[in-house]
């Protein structure tokens, strides 16, 4: 044997690397260590899913190497895999992410799910439609409902210009630029030069933690998700209070609005909403069958 080949041989191959990090992550009690794996090795080759498996006996160059080595160094000290990639899937599109953006749950998807069957039924999925997504952060909520409802128009809102610049280029990947606009400012804020604006629907998933409990989140949430995307004040309900007490004035008649909140909060916020004038019309669990959501008419 040539000592070339007996080189080439010491190198391990692609899957190889791909399940030895696997295991090495499941031995540091990663959730899902196969996935985080591939998700990491992907990224290092720029390739998708499809490709890592049929290139799995490959081997690395020693650049790419040295990349997927910082990749899961990164990856084991805690940082969330979507964070390190920089993009996280929702509903099946693409989203970009910054460090003042939360990260999309598939959580959330419970809410497309909803505003779209109610769309559906009511037969007005092809109208120009108008959406307002209020703390938008990546745009994952406003640009999947423009993205769905081809004749609609978006409005998406945050506080934050870096999280917009995040929902801005969103829109640009997902060809949704010229049906989609960007407000800064907190809340119905934003929308002052909007006056007199309807929409047929308004949706949020806005920061719902009370600040007190803050520091028990999830560590990965709590040391990568920002702050200002979580803490949601004292008894963690501040922007719903906003929320509720101006939104009427900004939907049509028929016009629905809809709220992510957290699991235990479902009854509180019931009372709150009808406190406010709001009828729940349906409430929303997750995939993990947790209480995620409420869908509101004025009352
Ligand atoms: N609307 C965005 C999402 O659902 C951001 C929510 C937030 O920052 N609280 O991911």
């Amino acid at each position: 044997m040539s000592p070339d080949i007996l080189d080439r041989d010491s190198v391990p191959t692609i899957g190889f690397i791909i399940r030895e990090t696997a295991s090495a992550f499941a031995e540091a009690g990663l959730e899902t260590p196969g996935l985080d794996a591939r998700l990491l090795m992907s990224h290092t080759l720029s390739c998708d899913g499809a490709r890592l498996v049929a290139i799995e006996n490959d081997r690395l160059g020693s650049h790419q190497a040295e990349l997927f080595e910082q990749l899961c160094e990164r990856r084991l000290e805690g940082e969330p895999v979507h964070r390190i990639l920089g993009h996280r899937e929702f509903w099946g599109r693409h989203f970009i992410l910054n460090s003042h953006t939360l990260e999309p749950r598939p959580d959330s998807e419970v809410l497309i799910e909803a505003v779209l069957a109610r769309i559906d039924r009511s037969g007005r999925h092809d109208e120009p439609l108008h959406i307002l997504d209020l703390g938008t952060g990546t745009g994952v909520l406003g640009l999947t409902l423009a993205a769905e409802l081809r004749s609609s128009f978006a409005i998406l809102t945050d506080i934050s210009s870096d999280a917009l610049q995040a929902a801005s280029l969103n829109a640009q990947e997902l060809g949704l630029a010229k049906r989609v606009s960007l407000k800064k400012g907190n809340w119905f804020d934003a929308l002052k030069d909007c006056d007199g604006r309807a929409f047929d629907i308004i949706v949020s998933n806005p920061p719902y933690i009370p600040s007190g409990t803050m520091s028990g989140l999830q560590k990965e949430v709590r040391l990568h998700d920002p702050v200002a995307a979580l803490d949601g004040g004292n008894d963690g309900l501040d922007p719903y209070r906003v929320i509720f007490s101006q939104a009427v004035r900004f939907l049509t008649p028929e016009g629905v609005l809809v709220v992510e909140h957290g699991f235990d909060q479902r009854d509180v916020l019931c009372l709150l909403a009808e406190e406010s004038g709001w009828r729940v019309e349906s409430q929303l669990n997750d995939l993990g069958g947790n209480a995620r959501g409420l869908v509101l008419t004025p009352d």
